[in-house]
């Protein structure tokens, strides 16, 4: 897989993964209990790996990324059958053809998203 889009995807994670913290109070409670942490550092430390993650990527995938970002919880659309599923629009047969499947940075025409083929 393309090293971008793995960081994209890895930055993808690490954002669902504190909205996950963020909105689970009881879970929270629980985990703050039984493991002793403090769930406010662990939200610090995701979103210090988030941003050093988002400066490894070059520019111009980084402002993309930045533009995206400020309109999608997910940067990212996972491609099935031809079909983006960020807007569900049909991508273009060279993007979504095998031949160098995820080794490049592709783009979903109709909504800008980075796209991940899965299938
Ligand atoms: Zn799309």
């Amino acid at each position: 897989m393309h090293q971008h889009l793995e960081t994209l995807l890895e930055i993808q994670d690490l954002k669902s993964q504190k909205t996950e913290l963020q909105d689970t109070e009881t879970e929270r409670q629980v985990q703050e209990e039984v493991f002793n942490i403090s769930i406010d550092d662990a939200l610090d430390a995701l979103d210090r790996k988030v941003v050093e993650m988002e400066e490894s990527l070059p520019a111009p995938i980084r402002s993309r990324y930045n533009r995206l970002a400020k309109r999608y919880p997910r940067v990212v659309a996972p491609v099935i059958r031809g079909t983006c599923y960020g807007c569900f629009v049909s991508v273009a047969t060279a993007v979504s053809s095998d031949a160098g499947r995820n080794e490049e940075i592709e783009y979903c025409e109709s909504c800008g998203r980075f796209l991940y083929l899965v299938d």
